[in-house]
């Protein structure tokens, strides 16, 4: 076991993960960050990033990830590449179990993330950017006045369908259900957009693309019969996933997993924050991931100084 005692360890290196290391370090703090994969975490999977301020031409998600790291660093953070797989956040100081061994941090900040739940059909990963999205804040202006699909019953799939009504010719909301699951308020909201169709009882089974995507292959799951529709994109809305998992025995969290906290990214531990899309919070976006990084380490700054 590595004797070094950290003041802050951070696990996860997205937005949320390395904007907590920048101030974090800056303030003195000695500080690690714990990334499974790349730095800029999800978002270095995302192309084009046109809604985080300041780059007047957007910035592609994974060299943004890794200008943030490299901000981190300047000020003394260290970056650490290895997956995380048990904690014991309640001891003090608290134990964080690797793949490349332990670290000991007086103060943890977990930046774990939320991935979005696909569709597992064929060809999904290869689409994703190419006419395949997870997220219609970030990706709904490449099909300005085109014709797209929302898959899900829930509400983020009538939100990304009411969003993207104001943008696209065309919105399909495609539910495998006979009726939305969706609060009354978005279902009443839907039926004033005259763009919007709802199409009940469809399961999609197929992207049909050449090198982007052009349309949906659907079955109709009361009749079985399998219909196609032609639209430049498909929204997947079909619920996330937090990566709670191997906190979940010791920290609170929501009925869907999502570590509660405020938003001074306090959990129900001492000691461990919670930042990023992985806290209960309104909207997930890297705006207010960067936003929760610094409180977060301004209440891990809080807590180690008092
Ligand atoms: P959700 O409520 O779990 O809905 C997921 C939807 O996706 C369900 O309709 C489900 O169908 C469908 N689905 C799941 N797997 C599928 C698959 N493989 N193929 C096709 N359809 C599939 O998730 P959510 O809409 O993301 O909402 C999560 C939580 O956030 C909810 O509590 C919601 O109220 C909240 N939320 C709130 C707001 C707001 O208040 N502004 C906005 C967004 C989300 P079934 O119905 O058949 O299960």
């Amino acid at each position: 076991m590595e004797n070094k005692i950290y003041s802050t360890a951070i696990i996860g290196g997205g937005p949320a993960g390395y904007s907590a290391a920048l101030f974090c370090a800056r303030a003195g703090l000695d500080t690690v960050v714990l990334e499974k994969l790349s730095a800029g975490g999800q978002m270095a999977e995302t192309g084009k990033i046109e809604n985080y301020p300041g780059f007047d031409d957007g910035i592609d998600g994974f060299e943004l990830g890794m200008k943030m790291e490299k901000s981190a660093l300047k000020f003394g953070a260290e970056s650490k590449y290895c997956r995380v797989i048990s904690a014991d956040l309640k001891s003090n100081p608290k134990v964080i179990k690797t793949t490349d061994g332990y670290i000991l941090s007086h103060s943890v900040i977990i930046a774990t993330g939320a991935f979005p739940r696909k569709l597992a059909i064929k060809d999904e990963e290869k689409l994703i950017g190419k006419g395949v999205a997870y997220c219609a804040y970030c990706d709904g202006m490449m099909y300005k006045g085109k014709t797209v699909a929302v898959i899900g019953g829930g509400d983020s799939a009538a939100e990304d369908a009411l969003y993207l009504s104001s943008i696209c010719h065309k919105v399909y909301l495609i539910h495998r259900r006979d009726k939305l699951r969706a609060s009354e308020s978005y279902i009443k909201a839907l039926e004033k957009y005259n763009n919007i169709e709802l199409i009940l009882n469809a399961e999609p089974l197929e992207f049909i693309h050449g090198d982007t995507l052009t349309g949906i292959r659907l079955g109709n799951t009361a009749d079985n019969h399998i219909f196609d529709l032609d639209c430049n994109a498909v929204f997947v809305a079909i619920g996330r996933v937090p990566e709670s998992e191997i906190f979940k025995d010791q920290l609170e969290t929501d009925k869907y997993g999502y570590i509660k906290a405020g938003e001074d990214c306090a959990t129900n531990i001492v000691g461990v924050f919670a930042a990023g899309d992985i806290r209960t919070k309104a909207l997930r976006q890297v705006v207010t991931a960067v936003a929760d990084g610094a409180n977060a380490a301004k209440s891990a700054k809080d807590y180690i100084d008092i």
